[in-house]
């Protein structure tokens, strides 16, 4: 019998043992980490604890058995190959603890630095570096800083105030012009900062220090700013975090060493080149935090050449291995060069399809590899409109266009009052010196944000390319003054609540509103663009994708169009017919008059003079879309919403009547009116007399309709054109209600048509739950379904849209029962569960039955996937939609997983 032995879980892997498809394991950043230590490149050593580890600690509140064991066994073989222990007093080894999940999640989790420093072997460090105590007690303030904020929650500000404060004594803004003396001063300090917030002194034992810190990479995954970031980007909550512990290496040596971000492409404009900052003599986080002002890249080749020389190599090698833009962190110290970490770079809307243009020019990847990398979110911010700039604007500031986009609002300083003004519906600009992670609310809030320090890569630029908001960084000629609400700008004085205009392209700033134009991919579209922009990179690249998407996707892309000019433009972005054009707008305007007479015959002589009245009207209308469609199908929906939305609302009437009887006049069809809207009043209107319910209530309603659809057919097409209509039926439940309606109008149909050759198809909406339960009989009865997946998300939920978007969605998405409200994308398990019922019960009764859906979901990326796969014919959304739902439909047809590459 042998023993069952006890195998730990294996928690802890070394940098040689992972790789970069290891995300889910060892986080992005650990398994990017192995991956180049494997190719070769200069990491600094180290090991990642696994996000399983992670999981284990959250679930139970204590790190899992083994795992103790197994990364003392890693730190010992660490040490052994460095040379030295960590914190050892005479010769201290330091490691950072760097935390990092599957998907990045720019400033959300926490990094410790200098992990291993204390009293003593600050004094080591400072031997090591050659006497370099300036150096040493430099890293030793970092440290406590950092460890103090981030795994004990001492207010940053209070180090940050300290610091400044050491700077003005000294009279000085720049931290190098501290010495040696000044930083011990600034480390005593800054320990009774920590002890006054925590009850206890810094921890000098250095083990502790790391197992204090490798809790609390793992504990800030559940911090308030991580999962909101988390719903915001639809990442599961339940990945956890991996924690990466490596060597320190130091950029902050002297002017020989220093730390840098780079991009193998621009990740603003896709544009090739070397892209980047680097800052001399400074550690880590100095480069995205805006601290000291970098220089560009390019300026390492006269500081460093053979670094430089290096990193260049570095970054084309990764760029060839990844087959992406990549993008890099690295650190030198004393002239060698270090990679801290790598990763397929964020990138804006434009540069991700012109990179995926120029990686199929350059032969790296193909051209469904190329539909894959971008995605219809993407293409619809490259839809939003741009600046309209005529002389009258000068910008008053240039910073740097660090995510595009114009936009234009009420300037505001704090995160709440943006939140508080964009729940009042008005456009805000968040303007803030610099953002951090606690602004993340207010950014999400805001049309744009706008800050006054700061590069490409700081904290402002990477969370709103991320959220796709326009963003303007380092604006400096911006005087930021947040305590008093203003900020100064060329001798101008500009309030909360004033205007400016920020373009999130050129990085221009405006004071007052500059007015908007279509962007270059919506003129290319429609048609109207320059044409010698024709051969801009990105409308290439969007030529060709979309070319691309077209030729590959099974799914046909129409709109919801009631009228000529919108089926017009629906065309020019590349619409294949109308899967939804409502009827509801031919009985408003002057129209009215007829409705009214309609709902108040009296006999039924009344009532067929007012449907013959509306006939020629309604006719006209058609024969307007018919004519826009040519060819193609067009599914019209015979009326829908309950009478009395046609009528004056009931206190509105109450007064018309009070009022005329009190001048002595006429009151009788006011009364009338009042009478009729009483009668017909509702406590549910959506559940109430509309749909298939007022054709089988109202003689001749719906017959009406029909004939005007039929001869506006034949008049198209006995003109030379095609109609090709379709008949859709709202709010079926059972079969019964579709062959009522249906006998009626193909008799009509019948005596118009003729021999005109005219065919009319006549179909119904499954919106209904019991319409989906019961496809098979309706199909019987039906040439077609259509999907009207808003209703059908109403009634499956039993929401009413209206009341419960404002009143509790809010809740919903905090508590997770959703993660995305469910009339943005469909939810996959209950609606679309009838949805899949009512396609495959449909198609079994009738094979052939041509499926479609209508609801705002045909426009919605994800939802686009699920139709996909759920093998309908076509979706169908409003015009500005089209060009994203046929890139998602071919994207689906490429890679069936879902809408998003991440
Ligand atoms: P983030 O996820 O916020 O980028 P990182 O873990 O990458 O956090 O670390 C923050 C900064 O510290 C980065 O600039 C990184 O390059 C630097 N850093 C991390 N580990 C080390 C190390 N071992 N030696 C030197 N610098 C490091
Ligand atoms: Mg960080
Ligand atoms: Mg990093």
């Amino acid at each position: 019998m042998a023993a069952q032995q006890r195998v730990d879980n294996k928690y802890v892997y070394d940098f040689a043992e992972g790789n970069k498809d290891l995300k889910d394991l060892l986080g992005g950043k650990g398994a990017n980490l192995a991956e180049m230590t494997n190719l070769g490149l200069p990491v600094p050593p180290g090991f990642t604890i696994t996000t399983e580890a992670c999981k284990a600690y959250l679930a139970t509140g204590r790190e899992p058995a083994g795992l103790a064991e197994q990364i003392e066994a890693h730190l010992e073989s660490l040490e052994r190959g460095m040379g030295r222990k960590l914190g050892d007093p005479a010769d201290p080894l330091l490691v950072s603890v760097r935390s990092g999940a599957k998907f990045s999640m720019p400033g959300m989790m926490e990094t410790v630095l200098n992990v291993g420093l204390n009293d003593r072997s600050v004094v080591g460090l400072s031997a090591q570096a050659g006497g370099n105590d300036r150096f040493a007690w430099d890293s030793y303030r970092r440290l406590i800083q950092m460890f103090g904020k981030t795994v004990c929650e001492v207010p940053g500000e209070e180090f940050e105030h300290a610091i400044d404060e050491a700077k003005r004594a000294k009279g000085t803004t720049n931290d190098l012009d501290l010495d040696a003396d000044d930083l011990r001063a600034l480390v005593d300090t800054y320990k009774k900062i920590f002890a006054e917030h925590t009850g206890r002194e810094f921890p000098q034992e250095p083990r502790e220090q790391l197992d204090l810190a490798i809790r609390a990479v793992f504990e800030s995954w559940n911090a308030e700013r991580a999962i909101v970031y988390r719903r915001q980007e639809r990442i599961p909550a339940d990945l956890g975090t991996a924690v990466n512990v490596v060597a320190m290496v130091f950029g902050n040596l002297g002017p020989d060493s220093g730390t840098g971000v780079a991009f193998t492409r621009d990740p603003a404009s896709g544009a090739q080149g070397i892209y980047g900052d680097y800052l001399a003599n400074a550690q880590g986080e100095d480069v995205v935090a805006g601290i000291r002002n970098t220089v560009p890249l390019q300026e390492l080749e006269r500081i460093d050449r053979k670094s430089y020389d290096e990193l260049l190599d570095y970054m084309a090698r990764l760029e060839g291995h990844y087959k992406d833009l990549c993008d890099i962190e690295f650190t030198i110290e004393r002239g060698k060069l270090w990679m801290l970490q790598t990763r397929v770079g964020k990138r804006t809307a434009a540069a991700a399809f012109v990179i995926a243009g120029q990686l199929v020019d350059e032969g790296l990847i193909d051209l469904d590899e190329a539909l894959h990398r971008v995605n219809g979110a993407q293409l619809a911010q490259l839809m939003f409109p741009r600046f309209k700039l005529d002389h009258e604007f000068e910008p008053v500031a240039k910073g740097i266009g660090a995510s595009p986009g114009a936009a234009v609002g009420k300037v505001v300083f704090s995160s709440d009052r943006a939140v508080e003004l964009a729940a009042e519906g008005e456009p805000v600009i968040l303007v803030r010196r610099e953002t951090n992670p606690d602004d993340l609310n207010g950014m999400i809030a805001a049309r744009g944000i706008l800050t006054s320090r700061g590069g490409k890569t700081s904290h402002a630029a990477v969370v709103a390319r991320g959220m796709g908001k326009t963003c303007v960084s380092g604006a400096d000629e911006l005087d930021v003054n947040v305590p008093a609400k203003t900020f100064t700008v060329a001798g101008q004085t500009v309030n909360e609540g004033d205007v400016v205009s920020v373009d999130g392209t050129t990085g221009n700033v405006y004071l007052g509103e500059v007015p908007v134009m279509p962007s270059e991919v919506v003129q290319y579209f429609e048609g109207t663009l320059d044409p010698e922009r024709i051969d801009d990179p990105l409308v290439r690249a969007v030529h060709r994708i979309m070319t691309h998407a077209d030729a590959t996707r099974r799914l046909r892309v129409r709109t919801n169009a009631d009228t000529g000019a919108d089926a017009a433009r629906a065309r020019r972005f590349g619409a294949e017919g109308i899967g939804l054009c409502r009827t509801e707008h031919m009985f408003l305007g002057d129209r009215r008059e007829l409705v009214e007479r309609l709902i108040l015959a009296g006999t039924d002589r009344e009532r067929e003079d007012a449907l013959a009245a509306l006939l020629p009207l309604q006719r006209a209308d058609f024969i307007e879309i018919f004519r826009e469609m040519a060819g193609l199908p067009v599914t019209v929906r015979l009326i829908d919403p309950p009478l009395h939305e046609f009528l004056p609302p009931l206190e509105q009437l109450a007064v018309n009547v009070a009022v005329a009887q009190e001048r002595g006049e006429d009151v009788a069809k006011e009364e009338a009116l009042l009478a009729a809207v009483r009668r017909m009043h509702e406590e549910n209107p959506m559940l109430g007399l509309r749909g298939v319910r007022l054709g089988l209530v109202i003689p001749g309603l719906f017959a009406m309709q029909v004939r005007a659809i039929a001869e506006a057919s034949v008049e198209v097409t006995r003109a030379g054109g095609s109609a090709c209509p379709e008949i859709m039926v709202p709010l079926v439940g059972a079969v019964q209600e579709l062959e009522t309606v249906r006998a009626e109008a193909e008799k009509i149909i019948a005596e118009v048509v003729g021999d005109s050759g005219v065919e009319v198809l006549i179909g119904t909406m499954i919106e209904v739950p019991r319409a989906a339960l019961t496809a098979g009989q309706i199909a019987e009865a039906a040439q077609f379904f259509s999907f009207g997946t808003n209703d059908l998300t109403q009634m499956a939920w039993g929401f009413s849209r209206d009341d419960v978007e404002g009143a509790f969605f809010w809740r919903y998405l905090e508590l997770g029962i959703f993660g995305i409200s469910p009339f943005e994308s469909i939810d996959r398990d209950g609606v679309g569960r009838l949805v899949r019922i009512a396609a495959e019960e449909g198609r079994a009764a009738r094979p052939g039955l041509k499926l479609g859906v209508c609801g705002e979901h045909g426009g919605d990326p994800d939802s686009v996937h699920f139709f996909h796969e759920v093998g309908l014919d076509y979706v169908s959304c409003s015009p500005f939609r089209v060009p994203v739902a046929r890139l998602e439909a071919g994207r689906a047809a490429v890679h069936p997983t879902g809408s998003d590459p991440r």
